[in-house]
């Protein structure tokens, strides 16, 4: 065996070859057969890959992957240990900063934090960062004892999380590894917001989340669910009653918007975020070993509106429910879409049709309230916008009508007001969003603390993760010194 390159490093591979070694494939379903079924695409690395791949890394001296990570994980350290093959103390080191590595390595936006700072990148294809991290969580959920997880010393002092989407989960993870009793309250039936409820599982396996939610469990962190905090219980209640020390608030921002165009209101059009849910969360495509009812799709045109992630894994989920036709309507060109990359490549192998630069302007009807199709109008790029993308302009005279029977609008979403409806002196911003320090996520109100999607808008699984994290290390020192 060659000898290490510098002393430390467990790597094999001198320095110098490391660039010539291409990232690995990561194995997926081929696009025919996915595109029938809502397994899971990616098929994930065998150890040997995964350590091939951890081969590669350089190991920087000052690892922008690690510093671009909104929570912080030490991308070198645990990419080391996959390389001397000690999987469950890379999956250990990944958890010291991440709560959810199963979830991140398959739905972050590696592109635009760890892989995107990654030195390799500049030259050849990135590190596999995300990869390797799904590879190391999935060793751990199978080879781990959870029941032998260690609990740390009780503090006496008691933390409500409401919501327990991604910014909530990573809040309570960190803050059960302090010590407090930490209880999870969410309005919905299972646990992981987005999750769950948004993202299909052939993106990210139900199961996945529920390892990773047992995980938690075994750590100490209690679940409810059905207690939708502001009708159930207010946030004074949990203070003033049951006598919570602290409170973190990760409502996101599930609300859907709408085009506020003629024909919004027809049978055949869906939010995303009703659309999703009937899929994801009420199993409406095992219909109907599950009571849950859609408008059945086979052979039918659907369209979806927007070019997120939402927008993809809702025309993504229509086409395996057996939709003949598939489009995504988006009034950018591509180079503007926020969807991730990996996304947009699947959703294109799989036949989606992208009509990019094409906006509805009118849904048609049958006359008798049901959609028979789309008016649309293309557009161009014009100046800067202030999302610093490049703002769509309508060419006068290029209508033209799109049959469809079903149309998905995945324009974005707005907060969900009944925590801040129902919470005396909490403050907004003028959209709704709760008002909380960027660095401590501190709200106006005392021993009450704010992340995620409420704070920012839609945003990224790992931003609201960040944002628990920083909740979790400013309750922590609310709760030590009781200094606001
Ligand atoms: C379809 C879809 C796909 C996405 N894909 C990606 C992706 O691939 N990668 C990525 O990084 N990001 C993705 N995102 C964005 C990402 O999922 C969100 O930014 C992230 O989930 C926000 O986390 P959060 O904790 O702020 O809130 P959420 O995940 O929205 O969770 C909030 C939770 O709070 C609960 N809640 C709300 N009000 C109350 C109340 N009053 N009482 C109790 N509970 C309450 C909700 O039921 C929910 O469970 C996607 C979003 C969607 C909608």
């Amino acid at each position: 065996m060659t000898p290490p390159v510098k002393t430390g490093s467990l790597n094999p591979l001198p320095l110098k070859e490391r660039m010539k070694v291409p990232r690995q494939h990561m194995p997926e379903q081929s696009p025919r057969l996915r595109a029938t079924n809502f397994a899971e695409v990616n098929l994930g690395y065998s150890t040997e890959v995964a350590r091939r791949e951890a081969m590669r890394c350089l190991e920087c001296a000052k690892p922008a992957c690690t510093i671009d990570c909104p929570v912080g994980v030490k991308v070198k350290e645990f990419v080391q240990l996959v390389v001397a093959g000690d999987f469950l103390a890379a999956a250990a080191k990944i958890r010291e900063d991440n709560v959810l590595p199963a979830i991140t390595g398959r739905v972050c936006p590696q592109e635009d934090h760890c892989e995107g700072g990654c030195l390799m990148g500049k030259k050849v294809q990135s590190l596999g960062i995300g990869y390797l991290e799904r590879f190391v969580a999935d060793y751990e959920q199978q080879h781990l004892d959870i029941n032998n997880i260690l609990k740390a010393r009780p503090t006496g002092k008691k933390v409500a999380i409401v919501g327990s989407g991604p910014s909530g989960l990573t809040a309570a993870g960190d803050l059960v590894r302090k010590g407090h009793q930490v209880h999870v309250f969410e309005a919905l039936h299972e646990i992981g917001g987005v999750l769950v409820y948004g993202i299909p599982e052939f993106r990210l396996p139900k199961q996945i989340i529920r390892e990773q939610v047992d995980y938690m469990r075994a750590m100490g962190v209690e679940f409810e669910t059905h207690v939708v905090v502001g009708r159930t219980v207010t946030i004074d209640e949990l203070i003033e009653e049951e006598h919570y020390d602290a409170i973190f608030i990760g409502t996101g921002a599930g609300r859907p918007q709408f085009m506020g165009i003629p024909g919004e209101h027809l049978n055949g059009v869906y939010s995303a975020n009703e659309f999703l849910t009937r899929i994801n969360l009420m199993h409406a495509y095992e219909f109907p070993r599950y009571d849950e009812p859609m408008l059945d799709l086979a052979g039918k045109s659907v369209a979806v509106i927007g070019g997120g992630n939402t927008a993809l894994d809702a025309i993504r989920s229509a086409l395996r429910l057996g939709a003949g036709k598939a489009y995504v309507l988006y009034r950018r060109s591509e180079a503007e879409m926020l969807a991730r990359a990996e996304e947009v490549k699947h959703a294109k192998q799989e036949g989606i049709d992208f009509q990019v630069l094409t906006a509805p302007i009118e849904f048609l009807s049958d006359g008798n309230g049901w959609l028979t199709g789309a008016r649309c109008q293309r557009m161009e790029l014009g100046e800067p916008d202030t999302s610093g993308r490049r703002r769509p302009v309508p060419i006068a005279g290029s209508e033209f009508d799109l049959p469809l029977s079903v149309a998905v609008i995945a324009i974005g979403t707005s907060a969900n007001p009944i925590v801040q409806s129902t919470t005396p002196g909490l403050q907004t911003n003028k959209r709704g969003y709760i008002d909380a320090d960027q660095s401590t996520q501190r709200t106006a109100r005392k021993g009450v603390f704010a992340g995620g999607d409420i704070v920012t808008g839609s945003a990224t699984v790992i931003l609201a993760m960040g944002a628990g994290r920083r909740a979790a290390k400013s309750i922590h020192e609310y709760l030590r010194t009781g200094a606001w």
